[in-house]
């Protein structure tokens, strides 16, 4: 017999080995193998069997790596899948569905000694003192770690060795399981009965899985503290009483204690008792073993994990639950580049099982294929507690630019807010999302912002060359001297820099007996730091919590009655077409940390373009609102939801190189594709055209420009090329950084195309390309 395997280098081809004699029987599709490759030892995992190879001169295969089949056959397919959607090769893909230490066996689990008391035929023997108390909680206890039994009846191991000897204990290695929440105590909870919202919601997703060999995929709409998650529990029940299991992804940002807890406590006990396994990166490589193979024997039937928990080997699935949809951390942004939501989505059609995304700010994709009839949309309008929403006052900065030289941090409204809470003993988070590199460049007395005139999008200031550059199109100018508004002209037009660090610092100048905390990448280090200032806010110990989104993320606290966000518009000039609705997510999800608790909370956003949509839709709370004109504006310029993206970035040390590689890269794409391009003249031609006849008439621009196939018709007639532009960040790390961006609706078989013209790519030796479909990060 022969063994195909996928070695777990990059090699993009998979090798034939033979099962040797001492194997046979044990080599099943999906194992992990260890092989001879040249004079080395590789993982790999079976892919497949055969009866002959079409190869001579095969080597054996070294040995198998556990018990069981490591990759399911149903794992398997889906890594398949991930493979060709996102383009990268089978290794690659196949590494990605198994923890670390699983796959490099670098953990096993652990043999603990354990002491047994031993059923006696005849007559008690007579013990000395000593041996007699350890004998007693042997008998209490009939089977007890030796360890722990050494350390309350304090006495050696020889001392217990005597009792074996005299044949009433057996002392004996077992496995002992780790427990990464062994020192939490966990509480049972029963369901709750849910209101009529929640009932619809239940009712609708358990009708679904109640539906043999179909899946369906739900959008659970609802702001937080509608009671969403009460609904997860109660459909994880019913998958529980159907002899199903299920996955519960949430950001790992998300996955604190309490988190996980909500989940063991309800199935901690009563009928539908399981194991709960978690899966994320704060495990040990032990606990991380342990927790896996619990899932992979069926004793764990729920996981609850972060983006790679998707691959959970859970057996049958019945359903799966992607809390937070809209998170980009669900993204992976190396090899393979999979969106675990959407992973989710797939892994749901191919096993038949329910998919429920739910967020109080669902993704623009999701919410579209909602409207297209792609998922069912389910909707809580109301908090559970009937809390009102905070109110949220946006404060128009350029009022406050005018009365102060530079650009200011703090309104006299903020100030005046923050000033209330401290004397009321009330606690205030403020927010600056300071991230990227990226900058735009924005008036600080009028708010005007320099957009690129093709692509509808911030430009970015590269401030060493002094210059502004869109890095969809490549589109160049000179930075402004004054404001370009005509009634403006502030030479002071430059974006100056402000870290929440400058916020912190100038906080403690205006408020000196306030306790200020800041929480952000910088100050929180260690995964500790994250959990003792969270703590000591909690707890009352803080006046005022600085810090970037972290904060932003769902956490409880009923004393903050302030959230005030330092500069709105810093997210919504990204250089990224999701830059409005990351803004409009980011506003609303750190609005509903406000007034959690009895007193009604106050949100305050500062901007200088107050009356941005993203802005003004947020603060009345309103996303259909907000999505219908996003929606619209995403249908102009096809962006995604309305097509797909596939982003390729060319990165190299010498800048011609890589300029020059990703000229050659659109060239072939062109020819391999057909296309009309969005750069230099091409823009004008189609831009023009769409002014006077309108989208039809791109369409027919492009058209008539795109080679045509075989068949005599255009493969992708919408597709659209655009760039190569330098990235946003274009030198990173002595890097420099090209990228082509591609737009069409028919992605599944664009990337059949893309990989095709990737491999057959030569790339000078020190350029490499990265694709990425389904991009969530432009830069
Ligand atoms: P979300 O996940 O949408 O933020 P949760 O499910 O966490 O909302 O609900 C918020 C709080 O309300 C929780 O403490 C939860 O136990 C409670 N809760 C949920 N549903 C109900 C209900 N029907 N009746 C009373 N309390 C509820
Ligand atoms: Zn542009």
């Amino acid at each position: 017999m022969i063994a195909r395997v996928s070695l777990e280098i990059a090699l993009r081809k998979e090798f034939d080995y033979l099962i040797p004699v001492e194997l046979v029987g044990q080599v099943e599709v999906g194992m992990r193998v260890q092989v001879p490759f040249g004079a080395r030892k590789i993982f790999g995992t079976v892919t497949a069997l055969a009866e002959e190879s079409a190869h001579t001169k095969l080597k054996p295969i070294l040995k198998v790596i556990g018990a069981q089949t490591l990759v399911t056959p149903k794992v398997l397919k889906l890594a398949r899948w991930i493979g060709e959607y996102y383009c990268c090769a089978p290794e690659t893909s196949l590494k990605s569905v198994l923890p670390e230490a699983i796959r490099k066996e670098k953990s096993g689990w652990k043999k603990q000694l354990f002491v047994r008391a031993l059923h006696l035929s005849g007559e008690f023997p007579k013990l000395p003192k000593r041996r007699q108390d350890v004998w007693n909680i042997i008998e209490e206890r009939r089977e007890i770690l030796l360890a722990e039994l050494l350390e309350l009846a304090e006495t050696t191991a020889a001392t217990v060795r005597k009792l074996e000897d005299r044949g009433l204990v057996e002392i004996t290695s077992e496995i002992s399981e780790r427990d990464p929440y062994a020192r939490e105590t966990i509480l049972p909870t029963q369901n709750i009965v849910l209101n009529p919202a929640q009932t619809k919601a239940l009712g609708e997703i358990t009708k679904a899985m109640d539906k043999e060999n179909s899946s369906h995929t739900f959008l659970l709409h609802g702001v937080t503290g509608s009671g969403k998650t009460e609904i997860y529990l109660q459909a994880l029940a019913h998958a529980l009483e159907q002899g199903k299991g299920a996955i519960v992804l949430v950001p790992e940002i998300s996955l604190t204690p309490q988190t996980v807890e909500r989940f063991k406590a309800r199935f901690s006990s009563g009928k539908l008792q399981t194991l709960v396994a978690v899966l994320h990166s704060h495990l040990s490589a032990g606990e991380r073993h342990d927790e896996w193979h619990k899932i992979r024997q069926g004793r764990a039937r729920i996981v609850i994990g972060a983006r790679s928990a998707i691959f959970a080997p859970v057996e049958p699935l019945g359903l799966i639950i992607v809390d937070e949809e809209h998170e980009t951390s669900y993204k992976q942004e190396e090899a393979p580049r999979y969106h675990a939501r959407d992973v989710a989505i797939m892994r749901g059609q191919m096993e038949n099982a329910v998919v429920v995304l739910g967020s109080a700010t669902p993704s623009l994709e999701s919410f579209y294929n909602c409207k297209r009839g792609k998922f069912s949309l389910l909707e809580l309008p109301e908090r559970v507690d009937n809390q009102k929403m905070p109110h949220v006052r946006v404060v128009d900065m350029r009022q406050a630019a005018h009365k102060e030289k530079g650009t200011p941090l703090f309104s006299p409204q903020l100030k005046e807010a923050i000033n209330q809470r401290l004397d009321r003993g009330e606690q205030t988070i403020l927010f600056l999302n300071r991230r990227g590199y990226s900058t735009s460049l924005q008036c600080p007395k009028c708010g005007y912002v320099c957009n690129c005139p093709n692509c509808s999008l911030a430009l970015t200031f590269h401030r060493q060359e002094q210059k502004l550059a869109c890095h969809i199109c490549g589109h160049v100018e000179k930075v402004p001297l004054v404001c370009p508004n005509e009634k403006c002209k502030n030479p002071a037009i430059r974006f100056s820099g402000t870290g929440t660090q400058r916020v912190e610092e100038t906080l403690a100048k205006l408020f000196p007996k306030a306790r200020i905390k800041r929480m952000d990448a910088d100050t929180m280090k260690r995964k500790d730091d994250y959990r003792k200032v969270l703590g000591d806010f909690r707890a009352g110990k803080i006046d005022i919590l600085v810090g970037t989104q972290m904060i932003a993320k769902g956490l409880h606290f009923p004393n903050v009655t302030l959230v005030g966000i330092i500069y709105a518009d810093l997210a919504l000039h990204q250089p990224d077409f999701r830059a409005g609705e990351r803004t409009f997510q980011l506003l609303t999800q750190v609005a509903g940390r406000a007034g959690r608790g009895d007193v009604e909370g106050e949100v305050f956003v500062q901007a200088f373009a107050p009356f941005h949509p993203a802005i003004q839709y947020a603060r009345r709370h309103d996303f259909n609102g907000f999505y219908e004109q996003e929606i619209e504006f995403r249908e102009q310029l096809k962006y995604p939801p309305v097509s797909r993206v596939a982003l390729l970035t060319l990165k190299g040390r010498n800048e011609e190189k890589v300029k020059f590689s990703a000229e050659h890269l659109k060239r072939e794409l062109e020819k391999t594709l057909g296309s009309a391009s969005v750069s230099g003249a091409a823009v004008d031609v189609s831009s023009t055209a769409t002014e006077l006849f309108g989208e039809d008439a791109k369409q027919s621009v492009r058209d008539a420009r795109a080679p045509q196939t075989k068949r005599g018709q255009n493969l992708f007639s919408d597709l659209i090329i655009a760039g190569p532009a330098p990235a946003p960040l274009l030198r990173a790390e002595t890097f420099y950084r090209y990228q082509i961006m591609l737009r069409t609706r028919a992605m599944s078989a664009l990337s059949r195309e893309l990989a095709r013209t990737v491999q057959s790519l030569a790339l000078p030796e020190d350029v490499t390309l990265a694709v990425d479909i389904d991009p969530v990060n432009l830069g």
